[in-house]
C-alpha cells in the first residue's frame, strides 16, 4: 500500500519544497533538459546495463553512489566517470539521517568524500534532520528530486514507475531512480521508455554540472 507520504514525495508539493528552501528540487535551465539520477550503486549486473542504455541515447546522468559499493565495484565506478557522468555523495553506508546522531551522519558523509570528492549530496531515504541540513548545506548542493519513480517500492509496478517518473515532465526536472538489484527491472523499463519517448520530443538528458 502507498501511504499519503509516499504519494506526496512522488511529486513533492510546493509546500514540502518551501519547508526546505536550502534543498534543490529542480535544476534551473533555459534548455530542454532533463536530469536523470540514480541512487545506491554501483552494482554489477545493473549499473553496467544502465550505462550501455544511456550511451545508446547519448544521455548523461548523475549517480548518487554509496561509498561501500564504490569500494566493492571500483572498475564499474571508474566506468561511470569515464563515460562522462557526474557522481554525487549518498553517504558511505547509506545512513538514515533520522535514525543517526548528527556526528555519525556527518562522518558517514565524510567517509564517502575520502573515496571521491563531489559537491553534490543526496540523503538516503530523503531523510535528514534540520541540524544535518544546516551542517551540510554550505559545502554541498543537496539534491532532492521533482519526479520519484518509486522503483524500489514492492507494490509499484514497472508501468507505474514509468508513469510516476514521466508524468508532467518539464525542462529542469530531476528524476529519481535506483541502480539497485531490487529496482533494476522496473528502473530499466521506465528509463528506456523515457529515454526513447522524450528524446523524440527533443529533450536532452544531462548530468548535473561537474
Ligand atoms: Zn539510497
Amino acid at each position: 500500500m502507498l501511504t499519503y507520504l509516499d504519494k506526496m514525495i512522488t511529486h513533492p508539493a510546493s509546500i514540502l519544497r518551501s519547508l526546505y528552501p536550502s534543498l534543490k528540487w529542480k535544476v534551473k535551465t533555459d534548455q530542454k533538459q532533463l536530469f536523470l539520477t540514480f541512487d545506491d550503486g554501483p552494482v554489477i549486473g545493473v549499473t553496467d546495463k544502465l550505462l550501455d542504455k544511456l550511451k545508446e541515447y547519448n544521455a548523461k546522468a548523475t549517480f548518487f553512489c554509496v561509498g561501500k559499493n564504490i569500494e566493492k565495484n571500483p572498475e564499474l565506478f571508474d566506468r561511470i566517470l569515464e563515460e562522462g557522468h557526474t557522481i554525487g555523495n549518498h553517504t558511505y553506508k547509506h545512513t538514515n539521517g533520522w535514525k543517526s546522531t548528527n556526528m555519525s551522519y556527518l562522518k558517514d558523509v565524510q567517509d564517502f568524500q575520502n573515496l571521491y570528492q563531489t559537491r553534490y549530496f543526496r540523503p538516503p531515504y530523503g531523510k535528514m534532520k534540520p541540524a544535518q541540513i544546516a551542517a551540510l548545506k554550505g559545502r554541498y548542493k543537496i539534491m532532492m528530486w521533482s519526479a520519484l519513480s518509486m522503483d524500489y517500492h514492492p507494490s509499484v509496478s514497472a508501468e507505474k514507475c514509468y508513469e510516476n517518473a514521466n508524468s508532467k515532465l518539464k525542462a529542469g526536472d530531476i528524476l529519481l531512480f535506483h541502480d539497485s538489484e531490487k529496482a533494476a527491472a522496473k528502473m530499466m523499463y521506465a528509463v528506456e521508455r523515457i529515454l526513447k519517448e522524450r528524446s523524440e520530443e527533443g529533450f536532452q538528458f544531462a548530468s548535473l554540472p561537474q
